[in-house]
């Protein structure tokens, strides 16, 4: 039977103290590969690489049997025409440092398109150009869906700038709110991603859409994770398959359209920490027995 990469991603919380132990509890609940958002550690300061912190995070990562697979920081924003050298920068850096830690691939988020030609403009072109130098440093990029915006637009723009060294992530959690919220179907939708997908986010919710994501989404970050949590309050990221997303599904269809990448759980794995290990064996046995 064939060996499938199950990976889940590194609290933002975790502090450089802290990297190793959280990096040793994964190994033994039996994951393969760690997704690292960049903003975790401060390897980027002012759009510059800072290779103090980079080689001290290097170092941990290697001493574990993981395979990685990066995050880009919060905040990047490549339609922001006022501040466009900077986030280009910081852009451009996250690609340096996902080559000096030896890893594969570095996941951005799609956004929400606007109704402005040179803001889209702009995030086009400074995809392209990161796709291609992303490219001589052997790192792929992939582009993510989220909830806020219908799935197809993000499959689009990777269709668009149709470069290969640019795929697509489908996060299966953001995908059943967009489709409930804005009424699209589900399953079409992963059956008509799937051949684009270089990665893959799993994760559940209750499927009920937070408003405040859209209408305030300076208060939406403040919300407790735990309240939202109990009332199921949007993109809460809790372990797959405990919550109402159809996964099951969705992970046979992207196993029969032959996905060879990083079966990555996105979920807020340091609230579940007793359960983390049969997050992952369940994960592993539905993508097995698809
Ligand atoms: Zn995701």
């Amino acid at each position: 039977m064939k060996d499938y990469i199950i990976g889940v991603n590194l609290p933002d919380s975790t502090g450089l103290l802290q990297l190793e132990e959280v990096l040793g509890r994964f190994v033994n609940d039996g994951f393969n590969a760690c997704e690292i958002n960049l903003s975790t550690f401060p390897m980027i300061i002012g759009g510059e690489v800072k290779p103090r912190v980079v080689d001290y995070v290097r170092e941990i990562l290697g001493r574990f049997p993981l395979r990685y697979t990066s995050h880009a920081g919060y905040g990047l924003d490549l339609r922001n025409l006022e501040e466009l050298d900077m986030h280009r920068a910081v852009l451009f850096s996250s690609v340096d440092v996902c080559e000096a830690l030896g890893i594969e691939l570095l996941n951005l988020h799609y956004e929400v398109k606007t109704l402005y030609n040179e803001r889209e403009k702009a995030f086009f072109e400074a995809h392209l150009e990161a796709a291609e130098y992303a490219q001589q440093l052997g790192v792929k990029l992939s582009i993510e869906n989220i909830e806020v915006e219908h799935a197809d637009k993000a499959a689009d723009f990777v269709r668009a700038v149709n470069h290969p060294n640019m795929g697509m992530t489908l996060d299966l959690g953001h995908l059943y709110l967009s489709a409930l919220h804005f009424g699209y179907d589900f399953m079409e939708t992963v059956r008509s991603c799937a051949p684009l997908l270089s990665h893959l986010h799993i994760n559940d919710n209750t499927g009920d859409f937070e408003m405040m994501r859209i209408d305030n989404f300076d208060i939406y970050k403040t919300m407790d994770r735990n309240y939202r949590f109990a009332f199921g309050r949007g993109d809460i990221h809790i372990p797959p398959f405990w919550g109402k997303a159809p996964l099951g599904e969705a992970l046979s269809v992207i196993k029969k359209a032959g996905y060879q990448g990083v079966w990555l759980c996105e979920y807020y794995s340091h609230s579940f920490i007793p359960f983390n290990r049969e997050v992952q064996e369940r994960v592993r046995r539905e993508i097995e027995n698809a």
